[in-house]
C-alpha cells in the first residue's frame, strides 16, 4: 500500500475538524509538498469537555469554538472546506457532501466523531437534549433559563416539574452537568429570582450502572457522590430510564418525574456518516482499523478518533477521549507521511496521561498518569482548569475562559446568561402536564 502512495500525489482529505481531523491535519500541514482538504460541517472545531460549561452559563459560546480558517489561516497547504459529508467513496477517496460538492484525494482520514445514542428509549430522542455539539449546549443553556422565566411568572408550574431537573447518565458528563447546575441553582437563580422558591429546585441524576464515574475508582465514586449529595443532587442508581416524555421521566423502578428538563448523556454511538462508506463496523456503529490505523481492505483509507474502534494492547479498543482522539490524528498523519516515503507504518501507542472530572466548584477528581495517581478536591480542580485551558485552541479563548472562571469563582455570578433560542425555551405546559399514575421521586 505504502508504494501506491508514494508513486501517486500527496493529497488527504480529512473528514471532520475535531480533535482528531485538526490533529491530523495540523501534523501534516508542516510539510508543504502535502496538499490538505479538510471539510467540516461547521466553519468551527469546538471543544466538547466545555460544552457544559456553556449549557450552565460559565462560558461564552464564543470560548469553545474556534474558527477552522483561522486555525490554518497561514497554511496554504490546508484548503478548508464548509460542507456535511454524506456519502464516501472508499475507492476513490471521495466524498460527496449533501449539497453535492465531491472531493477526492489520493488518501482519505475519517474523523467524523460521534452522536448521541438514544438507546431506543421511547421519547427521548424528541424531548430529551443532548449534549454533544455548541448547538446542543445552547439549546440546552436557553431550556435552563426558560424554565426559570416561566415559573417566575407562575409559580404554579413548579407543581408541574417546572424546577426539576433530570440528567441522565452518570458518567463524566452527567456528573459534570449536575454539579455546574447545583452550582447555577445555589449561587446564582436563587440571588437573581427574588420572588421564586428557588429552594424548590430538584436535580435528579439517573444512571443503570451502581456508581457514578464508572471508570476511577472506588474512592472517587464514594467521593462524587458525596460531593453530589451536598450540592442536593438525588441519585437513582442502578435504574434505566424508560421513557421520556413532554412534561415527565419514568423509570425501570415504578418512579416518574415530572420535568420539562432531561439533560442526555447517556452515551455515544457512530455518526450516519461512518455506515455511508461500506467499511467494516463494529461495537457503536464505529468504524472497525487496524493497530495502525488504517481500514482493513480499504487502501489509503484511515479512522481516527472517536468514530473509529482503535485496538488497544489489551484486547479491547481505545475510548472515546479527547487525548485519544488528537494522537491518534497525529499518529495518523505520520503514518501517512510514511506511506509518501514508502517506508514501513507504526502502530498506534497511546500515552495515557489520565482521566479528570469536574464534580461544579472547588471539586474535581483526576487520575493522573498511566498508574493513576489520584487526586480530589481543590488541587484536582485546579489541575482540571489548567489542563482544560491548555488544551483549548486559540490563546484568546484561554484567556476569556480564564476571565470567565475566575469571575463565577470568585462572584459566583454567571456571566453569560443568554436566553438566545426560544424554539428551546418555549414550552406548552398543558401538554403532558399530569401523567398517570405520579410517583414524585422524594
Ligand atoms: C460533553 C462532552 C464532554 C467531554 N469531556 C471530555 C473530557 O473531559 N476529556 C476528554 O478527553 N474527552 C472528553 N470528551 C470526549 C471528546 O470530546 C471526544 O473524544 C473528542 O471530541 C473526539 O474527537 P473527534 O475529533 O474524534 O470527534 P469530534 O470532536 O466530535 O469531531 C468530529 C467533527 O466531525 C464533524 N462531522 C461529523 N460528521 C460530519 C459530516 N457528515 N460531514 C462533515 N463534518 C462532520 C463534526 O462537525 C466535528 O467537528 C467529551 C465529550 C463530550 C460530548
Amino acid at each position: 500500500m505504502s508504494g501506491d502512495l508514494a508513486a501517486d500525489g500527496r493529497h488527504v482529505v480529512i473528514v471532520g475538524g475535531g480533535f482528531a481531523g485538526v490533529g491530523c491535519a495540523r501534523r501534516l500541514a508542516h510539510h508543504d509538498d502535502v496538499q490538505i482538504t479538510l471539510i467540516d460541517q461547521n466553519n468551527y472545531h469546538q471543544f466538547q469537555p466545555l460544552l457544559y460549561q456553556v449549557a450552565t452559563s460559565q462560558l461564552a459560546a464564543s470560548d469553545v469554538a474556534y474558527s477552522l480558517r483561522k486555525l490554518f489561516h497561514d497554511k496554504l497547504n490546508v484548503d478548508v472546506k464548509l460542507g456535511e459529508v454524506a456519502s464516501i467513496d472508499p475507492a476513490t477517496h471521495g466524498v460527496t457532501t449533501t449539497d453535492g460538492e465531491r472531493y477526492a484525494g489520493d488518501a482519505l482520514v475519517v474523523a467524523a466523531g460521534s452522536q448521541p445514542n438514544f438507546f431506543r428509549t421511547p421519547g427521548a430522542e424528541e424531548h430529551a437534549f443532548p449534549l454533544y455539539c455548541l448547538d446542543d449546549a445552547t439549546r440546552l443553556r436557553s431550556r435552563i433559563l426558560g424554565v426559570f422565566e416561566d415559573a417566575d411568572r407562575d409559580p404554579g408550574l413548579i407543581n408541574q416539574g417546572a424546577l426539576n431537573f433530570v440528567v441522565v447518565g452518570g458518567g463524566p458528563t452527567g456528573v459534570e452537568v449536575a454539579g455546574a447546575l447545583a452550582d447555577l441553582i445555589q449561587d446564582t437563580m436563587s440571588v437573581e429570582y427574588h420572588h421564586l422558591a428557588v429552594t424548590a429546585a430538584q436535580i435528579h441524576v439517573v444512571d443503570l450502572g451502581h456508581t457514578l464515574l464508572g471508570a476511577f475508582s472506588d474512592k472517587a465514586h464514594d467521593y462524587v457522590a458525596k460531593v453530589l449529595g451536598r450540592k442536593g443532587v438525588r441519585l437513582h442508581l442502578g435504574v434505566a430510564v424508560t421513557e421520556v416524555g413532554p412534561g415527565h421521566v419514568s423509570l425501570a423502578d415504578g418512579t416518574t418525574i415530572r420535568t420539562r428538563c432531561v439533560v442526555w448523556g447517556g452515551g455515544i454511538m457512530a455518526p450516519p456518516v461512518a455506515g455511508a462508506a461500506g467499511l467494516p463496523q463494529g461495537r457503536g456503529g464505529r468504524i472497525d482499523v487496524e493497530p495502525d490505523l488504517t481500514v482493513a481492505d480499504a487502501p489509503g483509507v484511515y479512522a481516527i478518533g472517536d468514530v473509529a474502534n482503535i485496538p488497544s494492547p489489551d484486547g479491547n479498543t481505545h475510548p472515546q477521549l479527547g487525548s485519544v482522539a488528537l494522537q491518534s490524528g497525529v499518529a495518523a498523519a505520520d503514518n501517512l507521511l510514511a506511506d509518501f516515503a514508502g517506508k514501513p507504518r507504526k502502530a498506534f501507542h497511546y500515552h495515557d496521561k489520565g482521566i479528570m472530572a469536574m464534580i461544579g466548584r472547588g471539586a474535581a477528581v483526576a487520575e493522573v498518569g498511566a498508574h493513576r495517581h489520584e487526586l480530589h478536591g481543590v488541587i484536582a480542580f485546579s489541575s482540571w482548569l489548567g489542563v482544560h485551558a491548555m488544551l483549548m485552541t486559540g490563546v484568546r479563548n484561554r484567556i476569556d475562559a480564564f476571565v470567565d472562571w475566575g469571575w463565577d469563582y470568585f462572584s459566583k455570578t454567571r456571566g453569560p446568561q443568554v436566553l438566545d433560542r426560544s424554539e428551546a425555551a418555549r414550552i406548552d405546559w398543558g401538554e403532558d402536564a399530569a401523567p398517570e399514575p405520579i410517583t414524585t421521586a422524594r
